[in-house]
């Protein structure tokens, strides 16, 4: 008997079965393999597909299979973006076909909870796009919205300073200090709490440790 796997089954269920009471389209995979099977065949030669900054989805290696499948690829965290050409992607991906992201948290009550920098994230999960796929790992799965800020602020950010190498007193603290920096990545706070009245979003929940 494996308990962690019977474990995540109840939880990522119970998690969906709260999306959707919120009118959010939801569904649970036992693995990120199914997960990455079930956003593919949701893809189409030429469609535009935009991915925003998510660690969960780059791990499971979306972008190289939609490139693949010849979709147009809409990545501003693409190395070799001037700043200008960045900028230009951020917005081209508010409108694409398919917006791929995670959440930094999701509450047992079926909400998205989550901290960004620019927003364009958050405004894309929120409005934009023809399509939002969100993955996240049982990892994502807290309580309640005060748990979900608490995980954010204790891994979620923390983490990313780090990843951006930015000279935030977080990266050295290891938790958010709320800090006053000018490089301060945490600038948009945002509680989703029922699916946007507007958009297409499917919630993938993945009994599998996902990014951070
Ligand atoms: S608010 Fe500042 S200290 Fe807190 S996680 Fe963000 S950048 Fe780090």
């Amino acid at each position: 008997m494996d308990i962690n796997k019977m474990h995540n089954e109840i939880l990522g269920n119970k998690v969906v079965e709260a999306l959707k009471e919120n009118y959010f389209d939801a569904i649970y995979f036992e693995d990120s393999l199914q997960a990455k099977q079930y956003i593919l065949d949701n893809l189409k030669q030429g469609m535009k597909v935009a991915f925003g900054g998510s660690m969960t989805i780059k791990s499971m290696g979306i972008k190289e299979e939609a490139a693949k499948k010849k979709c147009v690829i809409l990545d501003h965290g693409e190395a070799s973006l001037t700043p200008q050409e960045k900028l230009q992607v951020m917005r081209q991906e508010l409108i694409s076909d398919v917006f791929l992201c995670s959440s930094n948290a999701i509450t047992l009550q079926g909400e998205l909870v989550n901290i960004d920098g620019a927003g364009n994230r958050v405004a894309a999960m929120t409005f934009g796009p023809e399509k939002v796929i969100i993955v996240a790992g049982i990892n994502k799965i807290v309580m309640d919205e005060d748990e979900a800020f608490k995980r954010i602020k204790r891994i979620a950010c923390p983490k990313n300073n780090i990843r951006l190498e930015k000279p935030n007193p977080c990266t050295k603290a290891g938790v958010c200090v709320d800090c006053k920096s000018q490089s301060r990545i945490c600038r948009v706070y945002s509680v989703i709490k029922r699916r946007p009245s507007r958009s297409n979003m499917t919630i993938i929940v993945v009994g599998e440790n996902l990014g951070y």
